[in-house]
């Protein structure tokens, strides 16, 4: 196993009803902001649940965060900070206001020229203004970690940004909230969730056994629960245990001890940035190709994702590793998620070209947990995923 620090500082507050414990965890004199995305908490009831748990606080409402959270957008609700002497943030959402809020932590005490430096320049966030979450939807685990990716449509780029002063000082997980959520969200969510564990599990050489068997349950439960809450989102047993599987699968305790993939989520978030395709989509349509593309290197340890989540006990290794990126596919399938990029645009040529300039002029010239994937590796990658 490799030497590792683990500290992760956020309060879980997870159960029925629990948004109305609110109230106890933002500081009385503090000057709050609600942010929140495209409104869909005005509809299912959790904006009632949350302004009557801030009754006695100061309040002010930033709306209109969009799903891959926009700079613009996020710039608009900067200016608010400022002039109104924000104290503390609230984002009420999934990961996308989760996301911006932190980058609003740490833009809000910034001091440099742009924030958008923030991202470029990869600046760690020390100290940010503190914040807490209520979760709208399990998916992302951004409730109890310190990363964001945050959007700019003006230069199509998607990027990412951290540090220890941007986790959550407390996160509300009521699975109640599942309900309202569309299927395409659900079918969103167990995949990123899926595609999170397989970034850290599916590495070599492994050493972390606990670590190991913690990601491999977690596949197993996304994949137990998967169909019932498909089926009915009112399903307390399959919510609950879905929303924490996802907090799990990112909060940084199955990374521990193992070297770490992410190249399935940097190839990914430039599918979004060109083509605005869903993020748990992009991972689906890279995951297969990276798979195989990698299947030498990685082959020990898909056999044993094979055996221990799929139950495949038949033929050898390599038998064992193919049939368990079929299995995963199929199981995407299964969710109603496309896995190719051909089957989200028609405008696909080219793709693989464009990833690999990009991933040239940043710097990023050895993806992966061996970081040998080199933008020329990475074409090759993107175009088997056509
Ligand atoms: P999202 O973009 O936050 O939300 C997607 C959609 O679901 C929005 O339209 C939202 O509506 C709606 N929604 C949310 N909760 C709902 C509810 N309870 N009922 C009905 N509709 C609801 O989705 P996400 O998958 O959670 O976040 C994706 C973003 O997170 C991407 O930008 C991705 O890159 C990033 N991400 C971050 C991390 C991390 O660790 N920080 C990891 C992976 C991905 P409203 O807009 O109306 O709320
Ligand atoms: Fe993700």
């Amino acid at each position: 196993m490799n030497n590792f620090e683990f500290k992760n500082p956020t309060k879980i507050i997870f159960g029925k009803d629990s948004i109305k414990k609110l109230e106890n965890e933002i500081p009385e004199n503090a000057k709050v902001l609600l942010l929140y995305g495209g409104g869909s908490i005005k509809k299912n009831g959790i904006y009632d649940q949350v302004q009557a748990a801030l009754e006695n606080f100061s309040v002010i409402e930033f709306g209109g965060i969009p799903a891959n959270p926009e700079y613009s957008v996020l710039l608009e609700a900067l200016e608010v900070i400022k002039t109104e002497n924000i104290t503390y943030l609230l984002a009420v959402g999934g990961g996308s206001v989760i996301d911006g809020t932190k980058f609003l932590a740490a833009a809000a005490l910034y001091e440099g020229h742009s924030p958008w430096d923030i991202l470029v320049d990869k600046k760690r966030t020390e100290v940010g203004l503190p914040f807490g979450t209520v979760l709208t939807l399990p998916a992302t685990g951004s409730e109890m970690n310190s990363g964001a990716v945050i959007t700019r449509k003006e230069t199509k780029e998607k990027l990412g940004m951290g540090g220890p002063g941007l986790f959550p000082q407390f996160s509300i997980l009521d699975p109640q909230v599942i309900t309202s959520i569309p299927e395409r969200q659900i079918a969103n969510g167990v995949t990123d969730a899926f595609m999170h564990v397989l970034e850290q599990y599916m590495t070599y050489p492994d050493g972390a056994l606990l670590q190991d068997r913690f990601a491999e349950s977690i596949l197993q439960t996304l994949i137990e629960v998967a169909p019932r809450i498909l089926e009915d989102p009112t399903d307390y047993k399959a919510a609950s245990n879905f929303m924490w599987s996802c907090t799990m699968a990112l909060n940084g305790l199955i990374q521990k001890g193992v070297p770490t993939d992410w190249a399935i989520h940097a190839i990914g978030h430039e599918l979004t940035a060109l083509f605005g395709i869903d993020h748990a989509r992009t991972l689906a349509i890279i995951a297969p190709s990276h798979y195989k593309y990698n299947f030498e290197s990685k082959k020990e340890k898909l056999a044993q994702y094979a055996e221990r989540v799929w139950n495949i006990t038949e033929g050898n290794t390599d038998d064992k590793a193919y049939a368990a990126i079929e299995k995963t596919v199929d199981f995407l399938h299964g969710l109603g998620i496309n896995t190719k990029l051909s089957e989200y645009t028609n405008d696909y040529e080219g793709t693989a070209e464009t990833i690999s300039k990009r991933f040239t002029d940043r710097g990023m010239l050895g993806l992966g947990e061996h970081h040998d994937l080199s933008p020329d590796k990475v074409a090759k990658i993107v175009k088997m995923a056509y």
